[in-house]
């Protein structure tokens, strides 16, 4: 028996599919200290982990604190928040000790613990892979529009902060990379490979375990029973940026009183109150059991969250993806390359066009055909039960 220090400061969708991970640590007779926000000690300590907080509000200030509008002020961010993750992950295992750490790639600065800690180091990756060459080149593009003064000014910041950093912690910080995506010897990622664009540029420390889906708490506000056996178009924008009223009605213009049941998800962010009347065929909620909903659900509107998709694609339902933002651009582009659905553009969507793109995939076979088959290559992949192989494999390397 290993004792593992999980380090995940993320929102839902970077705390889903370590869930199934734990629980298969915890089977296989490993111990686990996890350090997450109070919002998902639930579901955490459903796996037989030991569950430890950061405080979710000062993190989110810290992060937001580097700036929102360029990807290396996000760095930035990332960095700020290490004085509210280190500090208190310190504080709260003084005198523990453990065998090895799995921490998030973005969130909770697990890098950085795992130097201070000397401790060998998994990478838990919930979006697509990055290596350098490949975030390097994202963020030189990114770069290229923002004026030479606004960059000075982050780039700035940002050696100040690793001088900082060198000087509270004594760890060692390269590049911006580093910090964005927490290299490690081995990577997790919860894609299958074919899905990772690039695939050929990653070596054989990443490993591409495919969607982990797990047993998630049971939702008393949800009643199955109403759903089953309906022609069911589920929407969904995720937990994060999901607070689009203007969306949510046009939906209500678009599948209102059809012959289709819509479950409809409006994120904790937005009252019922505020969407206005609701059709009959519809059933609105602020969160809903994603992955059991799905099991029922003929066509999947999402905003193409790494987690939503692999989900939806997971039980064989076809998408529309109407990204958002982050890696949801590149998401919508993948699932059209596999033909499992297609995207629309929120910005100038009317009622119609949702209506007509719902139309044409639930009654063109070739959707559900190509989500069909990528049902199969990801039941295949393993998820959760290769990710623990994968730990366990490490783990003998370095005879732990
Ligand atoms: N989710 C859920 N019920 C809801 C909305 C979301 O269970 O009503 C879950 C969903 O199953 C997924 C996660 O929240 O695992 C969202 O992650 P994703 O990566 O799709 O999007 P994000 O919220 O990070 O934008």
């Amino acid at each position: 028996m290993a004792r593992v220090l999980f380090i995940n400061a993320g929102s839902e969708g970077h705390i889903n599919p370590t869930i199934g991970v734990v629980q298969e640590l915890i089977s296989r007779g490993e111990e686990v200290v996890y350090f997450t926000i109070e919002a998902f000690r639930e579901r955490i300590e459903m796996t037989g982990a030991t569950v430890r907080t950061l405080d979710g509000q000062k993190f989110i200030k810290a992060f937001i604190s580097g700036g929102r509008n360029h990807l290396l002020e996000r760095v930035n961010g990332l960095l700020h928040t290490a004085d509210i993750v280190i500090p208190t992950v310190l504080e709260q295992i003084k005198g523990e000790h453990f065998d090895y750490i799995i921490h998030d790639s973005m969130f909770g600065c697990g890098r950085l613990l795992g130097q201070i800690l000397k401790l060998p180091a998994i990478n838990s990756c919930t979006s697509f892979a990055q290596n350098k060459i490949s975030f390097n080149s994202t963020l030189e593009q990114l770069s290229q529009n923002v004026p030479t003064e606004i960059l000075k000014k982050i780039n700035d910041d940002f050696q100040n902060l690793i001088t900082q950093m060198k000087e509270k912690y004594d760890v060692e910080i390269n590049s911006p990379y580093e910090v964005f995506c927490n290299p490690a010897p081995l990577t997790i990622v919860y894609i299958t490979r074919e899905f990772q664009p690039f695939q050929e540029v990653f070596d054989q420390t990443y490993k591409f375990v495919g969607p982990s889906i797990s047993l998630r708490l049971p939702q008393k506000n949800f009643d199955l029973t109403t759903i089953k056996g309906k022609s069911l178009i589920y929407i969904s924008l995720g937990t994060v940026l999901n607070k689009a009223i203007d969306f949510y009605k046009l939906c209500f213009k678009a599948f209102g009183n059809t012959d289709n049941t819509v479950v409809m998800s409006i994120g904790e962010q937005t009252q019922l109150g505020e969407v206005g009347e609701i059709p009959k065929n519809f059933i609105v909620k602020n969160y809903v059991p994603q992955t059991e909903v799905l099991q029922y659900t003929k066509l999947f509107i999402t905003h193409g969250g790494m987690n939503s998709t692999n989900e939806g694609l997971y039980y064989g339902v076809p998408l529309i993806v109407i990204p958002q933002s982050a890696d949801q651009p590149i998401i919508a582009e993948q699932v059209t390359n596999i033909g499992a659905g297609i995207q629309l553009q929120m910005q100038s969507l009317t009622a119609n066009q949702l209506f007509d793109a719902a139309d044409h995939v639930l009654n063109d076979p070739s959707f559900q055909k190509a989500a069909a088959n990528i049902r199969e290559s990801f039941e295949k992949s393993g998820g959760y039960h290769q990710a623990v192989d994968e730990i366990f494999q490490f783990k003998s390397q370095l005879n732990i």
